[in-house]
């Protein structure tokens, strides 16, 4: 099996508290590998050392045998790993075929302005087009993404980090705020990334979790707890005390 992201006894310290505490974790090629911890175990601490958002006390980031602990955000971008966008990172006055648009042109080495990027470009047009689809936003591509429902912006935030063709995805709270009607949409979507994608989900509901994941490795206090194929996380009673008890 090869390994595409590994950290390394990875600490990091805020002020004498540890938020992350030694955390050495694996992601196999293909994983459809989850992450989980009640509230306060860590889980954004360790997605913004792996982005790069921040820098650890100690310990290192792999990617693809690489040491990449001390590259900037933008250049670990590159490299393939990639963190779903943030609705508040979304341009509310664009549309999802515009905002595919920026991204794929800028992907593919295309300068210049959107209509030329759009208008010109057949390889940008027909990509776009395809994370329309695949994302379930061909019906609204020419929406402002301001008024689109919740649920949707949250797909246009997946596609967007597609868009940035990863090699490793971060899947951040996919369906955390999303109405109850628009949440197996979504499930849909996860369950439909391309196999080649290499998933890393940060989630705090279950039942996404053991809809999508393989694996799962459990977070608390900042440390490893417990890792395990999804039966064995879900039937262990240490696990399930750590929910229970929050
Ligand atoms: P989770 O995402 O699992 O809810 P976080 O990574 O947000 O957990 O937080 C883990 C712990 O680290 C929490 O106790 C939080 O208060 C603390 N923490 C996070 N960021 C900071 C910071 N910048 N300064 C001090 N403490 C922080």
């Amino acid at each position: 099996m090869t390994t595409v992201l590994e950290t390394r006894n990875l600490v990091k310290r805020f002020g004498a508290f540890a938020a992350t505490n030694d955390v050495s974790l694996k992601v196999e090629k293909g994983a459809r590998q989850a992450l989980i911890g009640p509230n306060g175990a860590g889980k954004t601490t360790l997605i913004n050392l792996l982005t790069g958002v921040l820098e650890p006390t100690s310990g290192s980031v792999i990617l693809e045998g690489q040491d990449i602990t001390r590259l900037p955000s933008h250049q670990r971008v590159r490299r393939g790993i990639v963190r779903t966008f943030q609705i508040n990172q979304l341009f509310n006055e664009l549309t999802p075929l515009q905002s595919l648009a920026l991204t794929v042109s800028n992907q593919l080495g295309i300068s210049g302005r959107l209509w030329q990027a759009l208008g010109r470009d057949e390889r940008v047009a027909q990509r776009c087009d395809e994370l329309l689809k695949q994302f379930h936003l061909d019906d609204v591509q020419d929406q402002k993404v301001a008024l689109l429902a919740y649920g949707k912006r949250r797909q246009l935030e997946i596609a967007t980090a597609l868009a940035c063709n990863p090699r490793m995805l971060l899947l951040d709270e996919p369906v955390a705020g999303v109405p109850e009607g628009e949440r197996q949409e979504i499930f849909d979507i996860v369950n439909a990334l391309p196999a080649e994608v290499t998933v890393l989900l940060i989630e705090h509901d279950m039942d996404l979790v053991f809809n999508f994941a393989r694996t799962v490795s459990v977070l608390v206090n900042g440390a490893l707890f417990a890792e395990g194929d999804v039966k064995s996380i879900a039937s262990d009673p240490r696990v399930k005390s750590v929910y229970l008890g929050e």
